[in-house]
C-alpha cells in the first residue's frame, strides 16, 4: 500500500461518508476526524446560550470563543468520539433534530468557517488523518493525497439515517427526514464559502445501490 497520508472524504448529508472514514481510519491506524461534529457542536452551543442562530455576529463570536474537544470515546454506545464542549458531553444532542434544523444557517456563516476551518487544517496537516465533511479536499485539505465524494441519492440517505434513528430508539418520519436531508443538501450547495461540491480531482462514488463493505473495498483498493 502506498503512503496516503492525508485522505478527504466528503459528500452530502447522510451519504455514510463517516461511517466509511472511520472504518478507513481503523484499517489504516489514522485519525478519524468529523468535521461536520465541529458545525453541529458550534449550533448546540448556540441553542444551548439562547443565541440567536439567524444573528451571524453573535454566532461567530461563539465559534471564536468555545473549545470544542473530540477526544476518543470514553463509553461504549456506539459513539466514534466524544465530543466536549465545557466539561459537558454533547455527543448524543449534537445529533438530534433540533440541531440538524439549523446546522446548515450556522455552517453557511462565513467567520464560522473561518474559525473551524483553520482547526481543521492545523490537525489534517499533521498527517495520517482520514477527515470528513463538505469542503475538506476542495478548502480545508486541497493537497490531500487521496480525495473520495461519497454520494447517493437523497432518498437512499433518508432510508439510511430512517433506520439509523430507529435503532436508537428514537421516533423518525421518513417524509420529513427525507425534507431535511434535501434541505440541508441545498442550502449547503449554493452557500457562497465552501460550497459542497466534489473537488476536480475527486473520485466520485454513488453508493446508492453499494453497502458499506463495497464502499471500503472500493476505496481500500484505491490505496494499492
Ligand atoms: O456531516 P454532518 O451531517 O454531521 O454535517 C453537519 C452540517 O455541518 C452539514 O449539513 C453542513 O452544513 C456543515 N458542514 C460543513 N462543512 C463541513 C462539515 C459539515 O459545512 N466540512
Amino acid at each position: 500500500m502506498t503512503k496516503q497520508s492525508i485522505i478527504a472524504i466528503d459528500g452530502p448529508a447522510a451519504s455514510g461518508k463517516s461511517t466509511l472514514a472511520f472504518l478507513l481510519a481503523k484499517k489504516l491506524g489514522y485519525l478519524y476526524f468529523d468535521t461536520g461534529l465541529m458545525y453541529r457542536a458550534i449550533t448546540w452551543q448556540a441553542l444551548h446560550k439562547e443565541v440567536d442562530v439567524s444573528n451571524e455576529s453573535e454566532v461567530t463570536k461563539l465559534a471564536n470563543e468555545t473549545v470544542i474537544e473530540v477526544l476518543p470515546s470514553s463509553v461504549e454506545d456506539g459513539r466514534p468520539c466524544d465530543v466536549i464542549i465545557e466539561e459537558q458531553d454533547i455527543t448524543w444532542e449534537i445529533k438530534k433534530p433540533v440541531v440538524e434544523g439549523s446546522v446548515s444557517v450556522v455552517a453557511a456563516y462565513p467567520g464560522v468557517r473561518a474559525a473551524l476551518t483553520a482547526q481543521q487544517r492545523r490537525i489534517g496537516l499533521r498527517g495520517n488523518v482520514v477527515m470528513v465533511g463538505r469542503d475538506i479536499g476542495t478548502v480545508v485539505l486541497p493537497d490531500a493525497d487521496l480525495k473520495i465524494y461519497l454520494d447517493a441519492s437523497a432518498e437512499e440517505r433518508a432510508r439510511r439515517r430512517f433506520s439509523e434513528m430507529q435503532s436508537r430508539g428514537e421516533s423518525a418520519d421518513y417524509a420529513q427526514i427525507l425534507a431535511k436531508v434535501i434541505e440541508r443538501d441545498q442550502i449547503d450547495s449554493n452557500r457562497e464559502v465552501a460550497p459542497l461540491k466534489p473537488a476536480s480531482d475527486a473520485v466520485v462514488i454513488n453508493s446508492s445501490e453499494m453497502d458499506i463493505d463495497a464502499v471500503l473495498n472500493f476505496v481500500l483498493g484505491l490505496l494499492k
